[in-house]
């Protein structure tokens, strides 16, 4: 397949409304490229050139890109910028200059290789290097081909394909409708790379993905907890529970092989060099293969306390590591082990892995245990509860002893309890931001009034709104949300969003946000859980809470199904039987 006859698709995808058509689309894509080529292609569908846990970005900013399009259509790079100011956007720019280039034969495969020269090029000289690399790419490339290239490499091609689409898609190449997609979900959840799952699915069919392996080096995916209203309902469920304390920090996933050490967040970023006093503890561990799961947190040494989330997060940023390690140093709470010497731990109990947690990293003070206490009393449980509270902790979470980790699952394996003050939902949901309203007054200024809020519709792959948001949020962040909004905002609405409401402006499904509402309500006026003419979900008095973007890519917010529960508890807790 050439990049040409790829362009095609990303143009017929991009101008895709509905997302039964992204599906089919992509799927007939996917007929159409052989094994060598399926893996690179998908990467690039989502405007990448390897795995979202890999770190390979093709990373050329606006102003390299800019001195590329000169050089490869010999025009000023005065006159460039002096487009892409009338036009706002460089891939356009590329398509127009690129004029009536003739449609290329260049391989998708090819492509993808010198893209990845790209992106590889480093030390000194290296900035000359990607611009006339990518410069000679331009040069023999179509106009459309030139405008994705360039979106690419930028950063910025974003047609909105999330990983289930991918997986329908595949599954839809094959058999002409959804069937594969648990086969293919299941072996997602095992290696986390869509580009590794669809070249084993053209070469080996559907035994090898079965085949496919938990391996160090690739995170898994996250298994989550599920919620329930209180410590009654909670014995009333589950019996018997281990019960932890719920860390407001980031989820990590830490794989050693030998020496090497990666730390993986829970949306499968890489996280290895900004939380380096992590990967100097795991490194001293004794044994030679491990995965462990568990919170990392912030510690302040003057305060002697656990600090909250935002302030986590905020070690996130690349530069100052060192200092900022040494201001806030981290601590991992360890409160599971997936993988040790070669052996897939998953199956075991989860007593059992956790003595072996405790086994594996005895000794450091950088990686702690979480620490249990198994009851199957309401009191012992709604004390320990009370007790993380007062300590500043989030709340408790209440696992199952006998359950195997069920990678990407959220089931009542694990539950989470928080704190319940009377009146509110029981804990925050995470919502999308999917549209905004120009403001009136004072937020006028910062060009956003009032935000659209949606939760994941899992089971279609879809984003349907719930409510409207407005309140919660600081003047500076206002301003933040204006400067992200700008960059997603876009003409129509995404193929993967579901909304009766039209708000002003349109984003790209992408910010993810933490939200304490009252209640929820039933709403003719949202998408979140309507089924025909039945009415779907609202929020009652929304506030912002945090922004969860750090941690949770727009597929992790709440779904539907939970928002579904959570209206079913709250009606429960309003009549009790
Ligand atoms: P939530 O993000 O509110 O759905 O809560 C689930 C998250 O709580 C997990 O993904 C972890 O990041 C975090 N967490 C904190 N402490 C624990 C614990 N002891 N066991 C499991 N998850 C925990």
């Amino acid at each position: 397949m050439t990049f040409a006859e790829l362009s095609v698709y990303l143009d017929r995808l991009e101008s895709t409304s509905s997302r039964n058509e992204l599906v089919k689309t992509l799927a007939e894509l996917y007929t159409k490229s052989s094994p060598d080529e399926i893996q690179p292609l998908t990467y690039q569908i989502q405007g990448r050139l390897v795995p979202f846990f890999e770190p390979v970005e093709i990373g050329l900013g606006e102003k390299l890109v800019i001195a590329a399009i000169a050089q490869a259509f010999a025009t000023a790079n005065a006159e460039v910028a002096k487009l892409f100011g009338r036009l706002g956007d460089l891939g356009l720019v590329a398509a127009q200059l690129a004029g009536n280039a003739s449609s290329s034969t260049l391989p998708v495969t090819e492509v993808h290789a010198r893209l990845m020269d790209i992106a590889g090029a480093a030390g000194a000289g290296s900035v000359e290097k990607k611009r006339s690399l990518f410069a000679s790419l331009l040069k023999q490339v179509d106009p459309a081909s030139a405008k994705h290239l360039v979106r690419m490499a930028l950063g910025r091609l974003r047609l909105g394909i999330g990983d289930p689409t991918v997986l329908d898609a595949l599954s839809f190449a094959k058999k002409g409708d959804r069937s594969l997609r648990p086969l293919l979900e299941g072996a997602y959840n095992r290696v986390s790379d869509l580009g590794l799952i669809a070249k084993t699915f053209w070469s080996g069919g559907e035994d090898e993905v079965t085949a496919l392996k938990i391996t160090v080096g690739r995170p898994i995916r996250s298994q989550l907890a599920e919620r329930l209203p209180n410590p009654e309902a909670v014995i009333r469920r589950l019996g018997l529970v281990a019960v932890q304390p719920k860390y407001d920090g980031i989820r990590v996933q830490i794989h050693k092989n030998g020496a090497a050490v990666r730390v993986f967040s829970r949306n499968l970023e890489d996280y290895t060099l900004m939380f380096s006093e992590l990967t100097a503890a795991a490194q001293q561990l004794t044994d030679d293969t491990l995965i462990l799961d568990g919170e990392a947190i912030a510690y302040s040494k003057e305060l002697e306390e656990y600090l909250p989330f935002q302030l986590t997060a905020s070690r996130r940023r690349q530069h100052g590591i060192e200092q900022a390690a040494q201001e806030l140093p981290l601590v991992a709470f360890v409160f599971d082990i997936l993988y040790r010497n070669g052996r897939d731990l998953t199956e075991l109990p989860y007593e059992e892995r956790l003595a072996l947690v405790d086994e594996v990293i005895a000794g450091s003070t950088v990686l702690l245990p979480a620490p249990i206490i198994k009851t199957d009393s309401v009191e012992v449980l709604t004390k320990t509860l009370l007790d993380s509270i007062s300590q500043g902790l989030e709340g408790v979470v209440v696992k199952r002893p006998d359950s195997k980790y069920q990678a990407g699952a959220r089931n009542f394996n694990w539950v989470k309890l928080k704190r319940h003050t009377s009146g509110e939902l029981n804990d925050t949901v995470d919502l999308v931001l999917i549209g905004y309203y120009f403001g009136k007054g004072k937020r006028a200024d910062f060009g956003v009034g009032a935000l659209l809020g949606g939760v994941y519709d899992a089971d279609n792959d879809r984003f349907a709104s719930i409510t409207k948001l407005g309140t919660g949020l600081s003047d500076a962040e206002w301003r933040q949300i204006h400067e992200r909004a700008d960059q997603l905002q876009v003409d129509q609405r995404p193929a993967r969003v579901d909304s009766i409401l039209v708000p002003d402006v349109w984003l790209k499904p992408e910010v993810v946000v933490e939200v304490m509402a009252d209640e929820i309500t039933p709403s003719p006026r949202h998408t979140a859980g309507r089924v025909g003419d039945e009415p779907g979900f609202a929020l009652r008095f929304p506030r912002i809470v945090s922004f969860r973007s750090a941690d949770k890519r727009p597929e992790d917010a709440t779904t539907v199904k939970e928002i579904a529960e959570l209206f079913r508890q709250q009606r429960q807790r309003k009549q009790p039987a």
